[in-house]
C-alpha cells in the first residue's frame, strides 16, 4: 500500500506543478485552476488508505464542514473582495500547519532534526495565521490600515526572540512541557498581529504575499515531520511561487524585501496627502470628442473599473476608438486592483486583445506623446506624489505617469480616495478633467456620444 501512496502522491505533485504552469497564462489559467485542484483531490483521498489510519468519522464531517463553507463563500465572493478571501484561506493553512505541529509537540518522542521542523513550522505557521487575520481585517475594512506605538519595533522583536528561544528550549527539551509549548505558541501568535499591525497603506499586497509564503513554508516543515511527500511538495510550491510573487510585488511597489519584513511600511498618510487647488469636471460629450480625435489614446484601469464591471464596455470604447484610427493601448499597473493580475484577467474576460496590454516599464515612456490619458476608476498607481513627495506614503512606488499626457480624463464617483487614502494630486492639474459617476454608466454614455460624432 506505501507503495501506492506514495506513487499518488507523485502524480498529485505532477498535477500540481502543471497547474501552476498553466496559471501562468490567463488563456490556460481556469484549466490550471482544476488540474491542481484535481492534484489536492487526489492526494487528500489516498491520505485515507495510510497505514494506522483512523477515526474516519471525524476527518469526514471536519472535510464536508470546511469543504461546504469554502464552495459556498468561494461562490459567493465578489472579485473585488478576493484578497481578504486569500487572506482568510492562506491564515487558515498556516493555522492547520501550526495545529500539526502542536500536536506533535505535545506528543514528543521526535528525534532532534523532526522536532526542529515542527518547531519551525509551527513558529511560521502561527505568524502567517495571526497576520493573515489581521491582513483581512484590514482589508475587510473591519479595522484601521495601520495601528503605532512607541517602541513598536524594539517591542515586536523582543516578542520575536522570546518566541525564538523558547523554541529552542522546546526542541532540547527531552520529554514535552505543555506550558512552554503553549506560550511559545502565544508568543508566536502575538508577534504576526503585532508585525502586521502597522502595515497599511498600498503595501497590502506584499504582506499577502509574504504570508502565503510563510505558510507553504510551514506546510512543507510540517510535512517532513509526518514524512508526508504530498505535503512536502505542495508546501515547497507554494513557498517558492509566493516567495517570488513577494519579491515581484515588492519590486513593484519599490520596496526591498528587507524593508518589507522589517520597518513600518505603508503607513497611513496623516497630512502628507494635502493637495491644494479644484477639480475640474467635464462631461461625456466633450470627453468623448477629446478621445475620437486623438491619435493617441491610453486607458488606465484601477480598482473601480472592478467595482462598476466595465471591463466590457471599455472594450467597447476602444474597439469604437480603434475603427476611428485613434492608437488605442491599455495600461496595467502590478498592483492595480485588489490582487496582483487583477485588471489582466478582467480585460481578458472582456476580450481584450493580449498585444494592446502593456505593462508600466513599457507604457511610461509614451504619455508624453498621447493627447489622453483615460483613467478609470485608478487612483493610487496614478498618484504623482509617489515621485514626487517625500513625505507621502506612496512615496517610491512606481506609478503610470498619467500626468505626464497632454490630457487626462479621469472616470470615479465622486472625491473618493484610492486603497492609501491619500489624496492624489493628478486630479487638481490643469490638464486634467473629472468624469464624474460610475464607471460603468460613464463608459457606456461615452460609447453613445463617441457614435453620434
Ligand atoms: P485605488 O483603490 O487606489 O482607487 C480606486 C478608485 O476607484 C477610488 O478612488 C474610487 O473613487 C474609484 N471607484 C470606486 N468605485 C468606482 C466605481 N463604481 N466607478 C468608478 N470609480 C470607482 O485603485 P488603484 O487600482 O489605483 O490602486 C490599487 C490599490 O490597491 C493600491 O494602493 C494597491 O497597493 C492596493 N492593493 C493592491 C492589491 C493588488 O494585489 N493589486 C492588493 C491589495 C491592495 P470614488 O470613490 O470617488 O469613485
Amino acid at each position: 500500500m506505501d507503495n501506492i501512496i506514495q506513487i499518488t502522491y507523485f502524480v498529485a505533485a505532477v498535477l500540481f506543478i502543471m497547474g501552476l504552469k498553466r496559471m501562468s497564462s490567463p488563456v490556460t489559467a481556469r484549466g490550471g485552476i482544476i488540474w491542481a485542484g484535481a492534484g489536492m483531490l487526489v492526494a487528500t483521498a489516498i491520505s485515507f488508505f495510510w497505514p494506522g489510519m483512523e477515526n474516519y468519522l471525524l476527518i469526514t464531517v471536519a472535510m464536508l464542514i470546511g469543504g461546504i463553507a469554502a464552495w459556498w463563500s468561494g461562490k459567493r465572493v465578489a472579485m473585488t473582495d478576493m484578497p481578504q478571501m486569500i487572506a482568510l484561506y492562506n491564515g487558515m493553512g498556516g493555522g492547520a500547519a501550526a495545529a500539526i505541529a502542536a500536536v506533535e509537540l505535545l506528543r514528543g518522542g521526535h528525534d532532534l532534526t523532526i522536532q526542529t521542523l515542527a518547531v519551525l513550522g509551527a513558529l511560521i505557521g502561527s505568524i502567517s495565521f495571526s497576520g493573515s487575520m489581521i491582513a483581512f481585517a484590514k482589508l475587510q475594512g473591519l479595522m484601521k490600515k495601520s495601528v503605532y506605538f512607541p517602541g513598536q519595533q524594539l517591542f515586536n522583536l523582543a516578542v520575536f526572540a522570546a518566541a525564538v528561544g523558547l523554541g529552542v528550549l522546546i526542541t532540547l527539551s527531552e520529554l514535552p512541557v505543555s506550558n512552554q509549548i503553549l506560550l511559545f505558541f502565544l508568543l508566536a501568535l502575538a508577534f504576526g498581529i503585532l508585525m502586521t499591525l502597522p502595515i497599511g497603506g498600498a503595501d497590502m499586497p506584499v504582506v499577502i504575499s509574504l504570508f502565503n509564503a510563510l505558510t507553504g513554508l510551514a506546510v512543507a516543515f510540517e510535512g517532513f515531520v509526518l514524512a508526508n511527500a504530498a505535503m512536502i511538495i505542495a508546501g515547497t510550491v507554494v513557498g517558492s511561487a509566493g516567495t517570488l510573487l513577494t519579491q515581484l510585488m515588492a519590486k513593484a511597489m519599490n520596496r526591498s524585501l528587507g524593508n518589507v519584513l522589517f520597518s513600518s511600511f505603508g503607513k497611513d498618510s496623516g497630512e502628507a496627502g494635502e493637495v491644494t487647488g479644484s477639480m475640474k469636471p467635464i462631461d461625456a460629450t466633450d470627453a468623448a470628442i477629446m478621445m475620437a480625435y486623438a491619435d493617441k489614446v491610453i486607458i488606465i484601469p484601477g480598482y473601480g473599473m472592478a467595482v462598476a464591471q466595465a471591463q466590457h464596455k471599455i472594450r467597447e470604447l476602444s474597439e469604437l476608438l480603434g475603427e476611428r484610427g485613434v492608437d488605442v493601448k491599455f495600461a496595467i499597473h502590478p498592483v492595480a486592483g485588489r490582487m496582483p493580475g487583477h485588471m489582466n484577467v478582467l480585460l481578458a474576460e472582456a476580450d481584450v486583445p493580449y498585444d494592446k496590454l502593456y505593462d508600466l516599464d513599457e507604457i511610461n515612456t509614451d504619455f508624453p506623446q498621447t493627447e489622453v490619458a483615460l483613467v478609470i476608476g485608478a487612483n493610487d498607481v496614478v498618484n504623482p506624489a509617489a515621485r514626487t513627495n517625500p513625505e507621502s506614503p506612496i512615496y517610491g512606488m512606481p506609478i503610470l505617469n498619467a500626468d505626464q499626457a497632454r490630457n487626462t480624463i479621469v472616470i470615479k464617483r465622486g472625491q473618493g480616495k484610492g486603497f492609501s487614502g491619500v489624496e492624489n494630486a493628478l486630479f487638481f492639474l490643469d490638464n486634467t478633467r473629472m468624469l464624474y459617476g460610475d464607471g460603468q454608466k460613464m463608459a457606456s454614455e461615452l460609447i453613445q456620444a463617441v457614435k453620434q460624432l
